[in-house]
């Protein structure tokens, strides 16, 4: 598969041709709302006629250059365009370019959080080669930041342990998940979260597959598991219910565009092949 989008630091000389431009509103992204074309094709920003307060650029999409755009609020969305956050507009981006827009978000998110030097306070500078803010008194680099997280799907034979988390406004159920903790393997990451959230011990832990998630800033990491030992015990701070589920009565789980629904799937398709 030939890589679509070339992640670089340093931007054109000059705006020629059309670009992409990712703008960001808080979490919210700037959509055309006809089918085709979400992300807007400008040679420069200024042609939408909003005031953008930071712009990063991100690389190359297919050959076209991409920037990232903080815009000022409020916005007044022009005619024909809509403010939407990244899980409403994934089915009309396509995967490809979703994983820009995931990246165009983190950057715009670290640009703005990270203007101070979290040192000694001085204003931050954009380093000359990396993707860093330098702090020009003190010279501390700050990189944009990433959360690694652990996702890991538990089955025990032909089931699989589903948690619905207190604070997910639809009844959906998702496989378990937790950030990593300093000083931590991720296998040790992915033993820790599944004894915390539902006091089972598991075994046999496998590497999956990642995926960019920037809700914030997390990467997640994802871990299939077999169920080990123990009862069923959730923790109620973080989890409302959790249980075993086979492929034939599955509660409503996560969207396509989620490496949970993906772990869920690839379970799903033992069962059927098996
Ligand atoms: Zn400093």
């Amino acid at each position: 598969m030939t890589r679509r989008f070339s992640s670089a630091i340093t931007p054109p000389a000059n705006k020629t041709g059309p670009a992409l431009w990712f703008a960001f509103a808080g979490n919210k992204l700037l959509c055309h709302q006809e089918p085709s074309d979400v992300i807007p094709l400008l040679v420069d920003f200024s042609e939408l006629g909003l005031e953008s307060i930071r712009q990063q650029y991100l690389g190359t999409f297919d050959g076209q250059h991409c920037f990232s755009v903080e815009l000022a609020k409020p916005v007044s969305v022009p005619e024909g365009m809509i403010l939407q956050g990244l899980r409403q507009v994934y089915a009309r981006l396509g995967e490809d370019l979703f994983v820009v827009a995931v990246r165009a978000i983190q950057i715009v998110d670290w640009d703005r959080t990270h203007q101070f030097c979290g040192r000694c306070g001085a204003k931050t500078v954009d380093h000359d080669i990396d993707r860093a803010k330098e702090c020009p008194e003190c010279k501390l680099l700050n990189y944009p930041r990433l959360s690694p997280s652990i996702i890991v799907r538990v089955r025990c034979d032909r089931e699989i342990l589903l948690a619905r988390a207190v604070n997910w406004p639809t009844e959906m159920y998702s496989v378990l998940a937790g950030f990593v903790e300093p000083g931590e393997t991720l296998e040790q990451a992915v033993e820790r979260e599944v004894m915390e959230e539902v006091g089972i011990t598991v075994t046999n832990i496998k590497y999956f597959g990642s995926q960019p998630w920037p809700f914030p800033n997390s990467l997640m990491l994802g871990f299939t598991a077999d169920y080990a030992d123990g009862e069923i015990e959730i923790d109620p701070v973080e989890i409302q219910d959790a249980g075993w589920f086979t492929a034939n009565n599955l509660p409503t789980i996560p969207p396509k565009m989620s490496i949970a629904r993906q772990l869920i799937d690839d379970f799903l398709k033992s069962q059927i092949d098996g």
